[in-house]
């Protein structure tokens, strides 16, 4: 057979086959970089195309995962922000009276007459109120903060508020702890996550301006008292995309307090048929999004019984003894009982919360486009490795659910929830 070599071509065919070789390397080339393009675009997006493999620990997915532009759309969301007012003048508020909604909101136009406070609107609930972010400080370290996800426990909106306001007023008066901590530390705050729940519970269900929803068409048998859920009748801290959000795995029973559908029922409560439905969620989960990565510490305030829940079962024992330290540091200022690990499960169909949903990102987990959930590697996979560094913590204030603010007006002061909350500042400066 002949050997062929390129000298044996003629200055045409040569010129043609060194064009050939480079059109060649030029397709290979952007193939590759379209490929890593794609990939970064996808990291970018905090999305992957992975589903957990042990899927059969599953008996029941009772609540579809969340659509994938969905989650992207919360991604790319652009809120508004509030036009900062001049001049801040010291805001007087000392638990006077029960706010309606409007008020904290204008008590949150005042806080952002500082020159440290941006408010943002970070979504519209049911009811087209506005839901806020309050951001206090010049610091990249972040403290976030939330409150009222559960309607009837509507201590929390006026507590929260009330030490944003305290803090401001004291960096407003110069005191130099708290300015040198506001320089190092950002507080990310939203004061009430379910806004119609907070009316109706203080208010009565007349303060509801749409009566076509759920919780209008069904007033007759709501126990106004207890009820938890958003004007929409879904249980929020249900309804977040996390790992093991509605579904439950075959050795356990559902959970009792979950109902599979809207209810009246007392002491039962639905997340909603599709995860990450409710617009309440999509606000809290854009808060978190954008932040989770900044964040030192993350707490979500309820207030059922003067308790800390610390740790979850599907999480690293590195991020669990985080967190279990910094609930007892909380402890110390309110006597709050600390539940850890033994006080918690997964797969019995009461997942899908709020710090569920911080504490994976904490720990690396990633949305998946085929669960529509965040995922690990795999189920109850506690091996998962801290990536970030906030223990998200559920804090339960309060021993019942009050309206009269001299009962919130107390446990601020004299259950220890003032001085927790300027300690939770200094621990995330704290923080390396
Ligand atoms: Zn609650």
């Amino acid at each position: 057979m002949r050997k062929w070599h390129i000298r044996k071509l003629t200055k045409k065919g040569k010129i043609l086959f060194i064009s050939l070789i480079i059109i060649i390397l030029i397709i290979i080339v952007s193939v590759n970089s379209c490929d890593k393009k794609e990939k970064i675009q996808e990291e970018n997006d905090n999305i992957i195309n992975t589903s957990e493999i042990d899927t059969d620990v599953i008996n029941t997915i009772f609540a579809d995962g969340m659509g994938t532009e969905d989650y992207k759309n919360i991604l790319n969301y652009t809120p508004a922000k509030l036009i900062s007012g001049v001049n801040y003048n010291k805001i007087n508020y000392d638990f006077e009276n029960t706010l309606h909604y409007y008020e904290i909101e204008e008590l949150i136009k005042e806080m952002n007459k500082s020159d440290i406070v941006n408010v943002y609107i970070i979504g519209e609930s049911h009811d087209n109120r506005n839901i806020y972010d309050v951001e206090i400080g010049k610091g990249n370290k972040i403290l976030m903060l939330d409150a009222n996800m559960h309607a009837a426990e509507s201590a929390n909106a006026p507590i929260l508020t009330k030490f944003l306001i305290d803090i401001l007023n004291d960096y407003e008066n110069n005191d130099k702890e708290v300015v040198d901590l506001l320089n190092k530390v950002k507080i990310v705050a939203i004061p009430c996550i379910n806004p119609d729940g907070y009316e109706i519970y203080n208010f009565g269900i007349d303060y509801l301006n749409n009566k076509d929803l759920w919780i209008y068409q069904n007033k007759d048998n709501v126990f106004f008292n207890h009820f938890k859920y958003n004007a929409n009748g879904v249980d929020l801290n249900r309804n977040f995309p996390t790992q093991n959000a509605g579904l439950y795995y075959n050795e356990y029973e559902l959970i009792s307090s979950v109902s599979l559908s809207k209810t009246t029922q007392r002491h039962t409560y639905f997340g909603g048929s599709t995860l990450g439905s409710e617009p309440e969620v999509r606000a809290v989960m854009y808060q978190i999004l954008s932040h989770y990565e900044d964040t030192y510490a993350y707490i979500n305030i309820h207030s059922q019984g003067r308790v800390i829940y610390s740790g979850k079962p599907n999480l690293s024992d590195e991020y669990n003894d985080l967190t279990i330290e910094l609930c007892n540091r909380m402890s110390k200022f309110n006597k709050y009982k600390v539940h850890k690990l033994e006080r918690e499960e997964i797969g019995e169909g009461n997942d899908g919360t709020a710090s569920d949903f911080m504490a994976e990102l904490v720990n690396g987990f990633i949305f998946s486009s085929k669960t529509g959930r965040l995922s690990s590697s795999s189920y109850k996979n506690n091996n998962a490795t801290l990536k970030y560094h906030a223990p998200a913590i559920v804090l339960e204030t309060m021993n019942d659910n009050y309206k009269d603010p001299n009962k919130h007006k107390d446990e601020y002061y004299n259950h220890g929830l003032k001085e927790m909350f300027y300690d939770l500042v200094r621990y995330v400066n704290e923080r390396e």
